[in-house]
């Protein structure tokens, strides 16, 4: 591809490839700034099928903090928090600190689908049926191949297209971890048994056997998790006798299953991207990480990639952002990811069968009696525990604000066009030259035990003082130089 034969100003500001859920997340963040956005996604259908997934307390509030939960709640089931590490159950501790302090189970394809009319509504345009085959930069922006010949043109590029993403390998972005050691099968179906019969045998299994499953999920069908060790040809879609055949080894009944609505088999690789960003192309989601499931974190992880990345990239795009400002998506986002990476290989330990993880896990379990135990660990799979390095400061500094009481209803009500906002009870303090960017709230709540605090757009304390000097350094630093 030659791409100096581009001498006008690209079409787009920005394109992202993969319409999942952080494409969209992230195009509609992008268009909160006016940003021109082209989403490219290679199925020429939305996903129709396949695994329920829980949005965590930060996601919640992430679409609380862009109104769009209001929207989601109606889709999804409130489920108690707990019970996500290991799946060990216990009840939520009380002091979690969040007014949407569960889980909403809800079909991936639709939350997908929310997000993605969330973005279109806000201007992205979206083309389906186009899947990037190559990419070319240079000084000005990227030239995107698609499979087809076709040839596209922004400034940047953004790689939201998966585990096995093209974007990353094209990048020659390492992706080094751990291969699947052990593969699921997972699918939806019907059964020919009663449910109270079901239920004995199951509790029975699950007492041993934490990769085991079957679960009503709607009326008349069930959720069937299986291993798929020494079933089928990995290079095959699984087939509904492959089933039958892992539940008669298991339970010593296949329980009449029937009339599947999908299957699937999913392993547990664990991988993380060497670099996010190779200067204008740059990487989030799957496309950056992949994990088992367990703890349910994978979308959710990709959702706040997208919601870090999105103001960051826009402020690049409208000119403000300071030279460090995007390079800090990779500084703040990959340790997260390697964190969660950990924190599934731990759990993926704890689910083993064998006497030495099943005593540990019998261990963790009585400490998870102590609240502050169980808290810490909450607060790892919700994502509420982050605390990005600001450098020294507060504890405070670095963390989200919960959606706290203010006088105008809720803090993140005030949040939603993605901007910053700087908290002041001294009511002397200032945003000045940054009124564009920056939105200004006095007095706010007593909740708030510092004098000011200034949040960056997706709603951690960048700032924390009374000094209107060091006020305007933290502006210059988060938000550029002063428009007057
Ligand atoms: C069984 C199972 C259960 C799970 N449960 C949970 C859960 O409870 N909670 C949770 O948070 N996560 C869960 N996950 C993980 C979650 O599904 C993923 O982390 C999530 O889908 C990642 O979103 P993404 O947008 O980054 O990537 P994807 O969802 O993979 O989307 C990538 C998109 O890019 C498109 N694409 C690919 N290549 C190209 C190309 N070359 N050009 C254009 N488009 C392309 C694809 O078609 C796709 O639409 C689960 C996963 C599994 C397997």
């Amino acid at each position: 591809m030659h791409s100096s034969q581009y001498t006008t100003e690209p079409p787009y500001d920005v394109i992202i490839a993969g319409c999942g859920p952080t494409g969209a997340m992230l195009a509609a963040e992008l268009r909160l700034h006016d940003v021109r956005v082209l989403v490219l996604e290679k199925e020429t259908q939305p996903a129709s099928a396949v695994r329920i997934v829980g949005l965590h307390i930060r996601s919640l509030e992430l679409m609380a903090m862009r109104g769009l939960l209001d929207r989601i709640l109606p889709h999804g089931r409130r489920r108690p928090a707990s019970a996500f590490f290991a799946a060990i159950a216990k009840p939520a501790p009380k002091s979690l600190d969040s007014r949407y302090a569960y889980l909403l189970g809800i079909p991936q394809p639709v939350i997908e689908g929310l997000l993605e009319e969330h973005a279109i509504e806000l201007g992205a345009k979206v083309r389906r049926g186009c899947a990037v085959a190559g990419l070319e930069q240079d000084d000005e922006g990227v030239t995107v191949e698609l499979s087809d010949g076709e040839q596209l043109r922004s400034r940047y590029l953004v790689g939201c297209d998966g585990g096995r993403s093209t974007v990353r390998k094209l990048l020659g972005v390492g992706f080094p971890g751990e291969p699947a050691r052990t593969e699921s099968l997972m699918g939806e179906m019907e059964v020919g048994v009663p449910q109270e019969q079901i239920a004995v045998t199951v509790a029975e299994i699950r007492e041993t056997q934490q990769r085991f499953w079957l679960r009503p999920a709607g009326v008349g069908v069930y959720s069937v998790l299986v291993p798929a060790a020494g079933v089928s040809d990995r290079a095959e879609p699984p087939t509904l006798e492959d089933f039958k055949h892992q539940l008669r080894a298991i339970a010593g009944t296949d329980f009449g299953v029937h009339s599947p609505r999908w299957l699937s088999r999913f392993g547990d690789a664990t991988r993380l991207a060497e670099r996010y960003r190779v200067d204008r192309v740059l990487l989030a989601g799957d496309a950056a990480h992949i994990h088992p499931p367990i703890g349910g974190q994978g979308l959710n992880l990709g959702v706040q990639d997208a919601f870090n990345l999105g103001w960051k990239l826009a402020a690049r795009i409208r000119g403000w952002a300071p030279d460090a400002l995007l390079d800090t998506y990779q500084a703040e986002r990959r340790p997260v990811a390697e964190a969660v990476l950990d924190n599934t290989r731990a759990q993926t330990e704890l689910l083993s069968t064998e006497p030495g993880a099943q005593a540990v896990r019998r261990l963790l379990t009585e400490l998870m009696d102590f609240d502050q135990v169980h808290l810490h660990l909450l607060e790892k799979i919700t994502a509420i525990g982050i605390r990005y390095d600001f450098g020294a400061g507060p504890d405070l500094l670095g963390r989200r604000l919960p959606d706290l009481d203010v006088k105008q209803g809720h803090l993140y009500g005030l949040l939603h066009h993605g901007r910053g906002l700087l908290l002041d009870r001294t009511e002397r303090l200032t945003v000045g030259g940054w009124s564009d960017r920056v939105d200004y709230l006095a007095d706010p709540t007593a909740a708030v035990d510092v004098p000011g605090a200034l949040l960056r757009p997706d709603g951690h304390v960048a700032w924390i003082g009374d000094d209107q000097r060091d006020l305007d350094e933290h502006l210059s630093r988060w938000f550029g130089k002063p428009a007057h």
